[in-house]
Order: C-alpha cells, then sequence, then structure tokens
C-alpha cells in the first residue's frame, strides 16, 4: 500500500466506497462522478500506478481484472459497455492508481474526446 494514495486507502477500506466485487487481486466500487447510468471502476489491491507501470512482473493482476470486468458486467446485464483506462494528465488521469472505468447505459461517441 501506497502512503498518501486515495484507491490503496480506497481498497484498503479506510476510505469508503460503494463496492461491486471484491476478492484477494482486485477491488471493485461505483464510480463517485458517474459518466454514465452505469460507472464503476476497477483496481489491483496492490499499488501500480498506471498501465504505463504494467510488467511481466504484475500483468497477471490485470488479466484477472479483465476476468473480472467480464463476470461483473454479465452478472449486472450489461450488453454493451466501455473499458477506459487513462494514462498520464494529457490522457484525463487524476489518480496515479491503476484503474480501469467500465462505462454502460448511454450511447457513446468514437472517437472519444
Ligand atoms: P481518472 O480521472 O484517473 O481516469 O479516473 C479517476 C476516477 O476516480 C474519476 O472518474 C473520479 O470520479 C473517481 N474518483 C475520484 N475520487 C473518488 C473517490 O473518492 N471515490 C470514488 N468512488 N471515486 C472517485
Ligand atoms: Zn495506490
Amino acid at each position: 500500500m501506497k502512503n498518501d494514495c486515495l484507491f490503496c486507502a480506497i481498497a484498503a477500506g479506510e476510505i469508503p466506497s460503494s463496492k461491486v466485487y471484491e476478492d484477494e487481486l482486485c477491488y471493485a466500487f461505483f464510480d463517485i462522478a458517474p459518466q454514465a447510468p452505469v460507472h464503476f471502476l476497477v483496481i489491483p489491491k496492490e499499488h501500480i500506478g498506471s498501465v504505463a507501470e504494467v510488467n511481466g512482473d504484475n500483468s497477471p493482476v490485470v488479466a484477472h481484472i479483465f476476468e473480472v470486468i467480464a463476470k461483473v458486467a454479465r452478472e449486472l446485464g450489461l450488453e454493451s459497455y466501455r473499458v477506459v483506462s487513462n494514462v498520464g494528465e494529457q490522457a484525463g488521469q487524476s489518480v496515479h492508481h491503476l484503474h480501469f472505468h467500465v462505462l454502460s447505459g448511454r450511447d457513446m461517441t468514437w472517437p472519444p474526446g
């Protein structure tokens, strides 16, 4: 757990959040400022700064997160959804702990803004 990391604190239960799913490797919770009717985030419990820090040692948790996304989306009955991970400030990353946004429930445009 990294000091002063908001999502490490959320994964540890030190800061409350609305839990969607949890297991020993990852935690999923609804976004505090939803950008779609369904908007949750899936994070590894271990601190990884962003996709840019994924490597051969920590990539199994990323594969696991994608299995979790598929399972939770199925359980929520989502037929169509978008998975997004912003990397760096220009792309819109505001929390520097790896997270995958899962957005659903409205029409979406492409390319994203
Ligand atoms: P980013 O901007 O880094 O791609 O995504 C960070 C996301 O975390 C944003 O969508 C923001 O609304 C969400 N967020 C920030 N602080 C909190 C919080 O304290 N609780 C929850 N549930 N979501 C948060
Ligand atoms: Zn962290």
